[in-house]
């Protein structure tokens, strides 16, 4: 389904794209990073600048001679819509090309909602979306979908996962094309942990790095690997596959059917089950009330002001985390590793248990060099990470995305 086709030119996409992960760039820098000329580049960013797609974005400081120019994009000369979709809600968004949320509403879902139910209320909230932004539907690059659980083909498909949060019509269901029927728009899916470790890569704290690992821990724990660019697909039979990575062989059982899995340990209902029973067999803690009501937010805030029971239980989930990531580490030796979820957001303990017990194991005593950082930088990183990962699909022109038609020109790097 085609948008009005742009023509670029191999390397004024390359220098678009720069730009756009950049922020602001001067010609020299463009010279350097695509070891071009300046007319090459001068070319590019004319070429760029009659499709309106960047703007002259002040001088940059200069130590002698003239200041030289500085380029950003032109973040309203296209939209992205962005939706994600959890087992308990969906999100809607409009962002522009500088990743800013211009609109958000989400609804929730459920293991009855059906797949056409919720194509339904997104096309609903997006033509609300456009109506108040004043927007058409050619100022539209496509939708970027976050999912649950792996994408199994270009019709939008999904795996059967292990755990079924979600009614048996998501299987088989052909979303991606009923979307974009719906939205009459360009539609990419993907897996949700893999849309925000992309976000994190290209746009966050992982911009300078060539390998990560990103951590998603809350109601389970997930990850997504990133090598040089490319997302390395695991399981596609587990939405959370490190997860479900034995930590104890001989441990608690899973929702798997397996035994010990990390999802038993480090995650929010590991986390409550462990202070509930504790509480129930007589230990004392600052939490008060019915042990069966208790949240994760009390036990965060318990432990932040020094409850004993919520800090040991928040410390002991944050070192069987670090324990699998220890292991990813080892495996592909990655420049930094990002903790996010709302265990990590909430809690500093768990964040620096998780850390240290990490650190602790690594192979060949501590010398890999690799770092740690909280993914706090986006909110809505799953939503926003699907209009990302839309963007990078444009720029990259994958052969379902063909909102801009790129001319090879034999490009070299
Ligand atoms: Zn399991």
């Amino acid at each position: 389904m085609k948008q009005g086709v742009m023509k670029l030119s191999e390397g004024a996409c390359l220098t678009f794209d720069l730009i756009l992960k950049n922020k602001v760039m001067t010609k020299a820098d463009l010279c350097h990073l695509l070891n071009k000329g300046i007319s090459s580049i001068s070319r590019y960013l004319m070429e760029l600048d009659e499709t309106g797609l960047i703007l002259e974005d002040g001088l940059a400081d200069s130590s002698g001679g003239r200041k030289p120019v500085l380029y950003s994009v032109s973040t309203h000369r296209y939209y992205i819509c962005c939706i994600n979709i959890s087992t308990i809600y969906c999100e809607v968004a409009i962002i522009d090309l500088g990743l800013n949320v211009l609109q958000i509403e989400s609804f929730s879902v459920n293991r009855h909602t059906m797949p056409s139910d919720v194509i339904l209320q997104i096309q609903s909230i997006f033509e609300n979306q456009k109506r108040k932004e004043n927007l058409k539907q050619e100022d539209f690059l496509g939708a970027g979908v976050s999912v649950f659980n792996a994408v199994k083909n270009e019709e939008g498909e999904l795996y059967h996962p292990i755990i079924q949060y979600l009614s048996e019509d998501w299987l088989d269901y052909p979303f991606a094309v009923a979307l974009e029927k719906a939205l009459k728009l360009t539609v990419y899916l993907d897996k949700g942990i893999n849309s925000a470790a992309m976000l994190e890569y290209n746009y966050g704290k992982a911009r300078d790095c060539e390998k990560i690992i990103y951590i998603l821990s809350a109601m389970n724990v997930r990850s997504a690997m990133i090598l040089h660019g490319s997302i390395q697909r695991n399981s596609p039979f587990y939405e959370d596959a490190i997860g479900h990575m034995t930590i104890d062989y001989d441990g608690k059982k899973c929702q798997c059917g397996q035994y010990g899995c990390l999802n038993c340990y480090a995650s929010i209902p590991a986390i409550v089950s462990s202070v509930q029973a504790a509480i129930k067999q007589g230990q004392t803690s600052m939490l008060s009330g019915d042990p069966d009501r208790i949240n994760i937010s009390a036990i965060c805030e318990c432990a932040k002001q020094g409850d004993s029971l919520c800090s040991q239980a928040i410390t002991s989930a944050g070192y069987m985390l670090g324990i699998a990531i220890a292991n990813q580490i080892n495996l592909i030796c990655p420049d930094k590793v990002i903790i996010s979820g709302l265990l990590s957001a909430k809690s500093r303990i768990y964040y620096e248990s998780v850390v240290d017990s990490a650190k602790k194991r690594l192979a060949f005593g501590g010398f890999q060099n690799v770092s740690f950082d909280r993914g706090d930088e986006f909110q809505n990183a799953l939503t926003v990470g699907a209009g990302a990962m839309l963007l990078e699909k444009v720029l990259h022109n994958e052969k379902r995305i063909s909102c801009f038609e790129i001319e090879e020109s034999g490009f070299m790097r």
